[in-house]
């Protein structure tokens, strides 16, 4: 309704004004045929120039705040994590039965459904694919909400619902790859990368794509995809939280229609990402992957877009890149039951920057570490990986890299200039758990210089939440500032402990941490 509603009274005044200035005969008193014009000649300006103006609003793509609003009010409230499993959803989809046609496609290695939801009566056919690499699950939380979207009905949303609904044929396959979803890895249960599957067709999760592909063959495809946090756009220091592809369909990167078309809705969507997070759209490397599904899809005729959903500090859990995807896919699929992708150049595609790969979670600049005798000012580039365990994940510190860093960047940094490096100590007596230790109690041990502690109860890769090193199976820790080192370190100046590096994070003496930590027993 908002959408249209004013091109619709627009043009209908400017009709109306037009019929009644037409409508003006011979024996009509000369004053009132004056008194029509001068009434209906603006009123049929004001009608075309509403029209005009509602016209030049809409033509890019749906509105940044409509589009907000259908996700407040259609975001799928049984999902509120990354790590859901194929069960969690099931029932989701079955909720929705009765408006989608929901089909089995087939099962995984190891036995688990794999559906597909169909929608709509249009002409142009549509599918999205998303979580064929298991531990990336964002894009399958924006589908969930998008299928509540397109169920609605009654509010301020049917006009763009109805067009969906009239001009397109929807086909989503959520969760591909079930059995990595359960083990949030990226892989199959046969440990291939399904990307890399799409020739051989080794895998019956990959069979199933491409079966569906041929016979459904639709005009476009949305390939979805998480890509590591550590992505940035190419030389600055912001994050690619959402990174974009026309994927090749050879090795020359070719351009023909197929490609082209993909290009065109790209540059839409990131007219509105510019909106949502300026600056914060990375171009996905274009090189030609012979055994990928996107670039095959491309290939077999079909536009494939790939959305690869990034980081974005504060959100961990990335519930607002859940919603960014249900805006951008929400208005791609606008632009193409609408056709308006047609108005996009690829230079347009080519003018959004490409990705790096430069993020860093901390990085340490000039800290002075010690070799034979003599102390050397290096930067410490440290990220800290996610790493599956029972009852959740931890992080795992690393030093990447060390020396000259400008070319990374930080999405933490310390300037440690005039601070040395130094060795923590274990302290000597075991507390029974580490649940015996506050957070006051560690700052007091790390103030004190001890980096570690020992537990009675407790067993390794047993999840914690202490800035500490703690110990269950072992009297020594893991750490250091060479590259592959744990970093466990302190930072001092003049002697005294300044900062703590636990397990990479960086943590200032003077004060009460406030982040969550995500630690393991050893
Ligand atoms: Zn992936």
């Amino acid at each position: 309704m908002i959408f249209l509603g004013l091109t619709k009274i627009g043009g209908i005044i400017a009709v109306l004004s037009l019929v009644l200035i037409q409508n003006t005969t011979k024996d009509m008193h000369p004053h009132w045929i004056g008194l029509k014009k001068s009434l209906f000649v603006p009123l049929l300006f004001l009608g075309m120039s509403l029209s005009f103006a509602q016209a030049q609003t809409e033509a890019p793509g749906l509105k940044a705040a409509d589009l907000a609003s259908a996700y407040e009010s259609y975001r799928e409230p049984a999902i509120t994590h990354r790590r859901f499993t194929h069960a969690d959803l099931q029932p989701l989809i079955q909720k929705h039965a009765a408006q989608f046609q929901v089909n089995a496609l087939g099962k995984s290695v190891m036995g688990k459904s794999i559906s597909a939801l169909d929608w709509g009566t249009g002409t142009t056919k549509v599918m999205l694919w998303s979580q064929m690499h298991g531990n990336e699950s964002t894009a399958t939380m924006a589908l969930f909400d998008l299928f509540n979207f397109l169920e609605g009905k009654g509010d301020a949303h049917q006009e763009l619902r109805d067009l969906l609904r009239s001009q397109l044929q929807l086909k989503f396959i959520p969760m591909l790859n079930p059995d990595g979803a359960d083990a949030f890895k990226r892989r199959n249960a046969l440990d291939i990368d399904l990307n890399r599957d799409a020739i051989s067709l080794i895998s019956p999760e990959a069979v199933i794509l491409k079966k569906v592909r041929d016979d459904f063959e639709p005009e476009f495809g949305f390939n979805l995809h998480d890509q590591q946090i550590y992505y940035n756009v190419v030389n600055t220091p912001k994050q690619a939280s959402i990174s974009l592809l026309a994927p090749a369909y050879n090795e020359a990167t070719e351009i023909n229609e197929v490609r082209e078309r993909a290009m065109q809705t790209i540059a839409g969507m990131n007219e509105l990402l510019q909106e949502l997070i300026p600056g914060q759209v990375g171009k996905y490397d274009d090189a030609f992957e012979p055994r990928a599904f996107g670039d095959n899809i491309q290939k077999w005729g079909t536009s494939t877009i790939l959305i690869e959903s990034g980081g974005l500090i504060g959100d961990t859990e990335k519930q607002e890149i859940r919603k960014i995807n249900f805006m951008i896919l929400l208005n791609a699929l606008h632009s193409i039951a609408t056709k308006s992708y047609t108005k996009y150049q690829t230079a347009e595609y080519f003018a959004i920057p490409d990705n790096g790969f430069q993020l860093m979670d901390l990085v340490i600049d000039e800290v002075q570490v010690p070799v034979n005798g003599n102390w050397y000012p290096v930067d410490l580039a440290i990220r800290r990986r996610e790493t599956e365990s029972t009852g959740g994940y931890f992080l795992a510190g690393s030093v990447e890299d060390l020396g000259d860093m400008q070319v990374f960047f930080g999405m933490e940094t310390l300037d440690a200039t005039g601070l040395k490096y130094q060795e923590g100590k274990v302290y000597p007596t075991s507390f029974e758990s580490v649940k015996e230790v506050t957070l006051e109690k560690a700052m007091e041990l790390l103030r004190q210089g001890f980096m570690a502690i020992k537990v009675k109860q407790g067993s390794p890769r047993q999840l914690h939440d202490l800035p500490l090193v703690v110990l269950k199976s072992s009297d020594k820790y893991s750490g250091g500032w060479t590259t592959g080192a744990v970093p466990n370190f302190f930072l001092t100046r003049e002697g005294k402990p300044t900062h703590a590096v636990v397990n990479g994070h960086l943590i200032h003496l003077d004060r009460l941490p406030t982040e969550k930590f995500r630690n393991r027993i050893f």
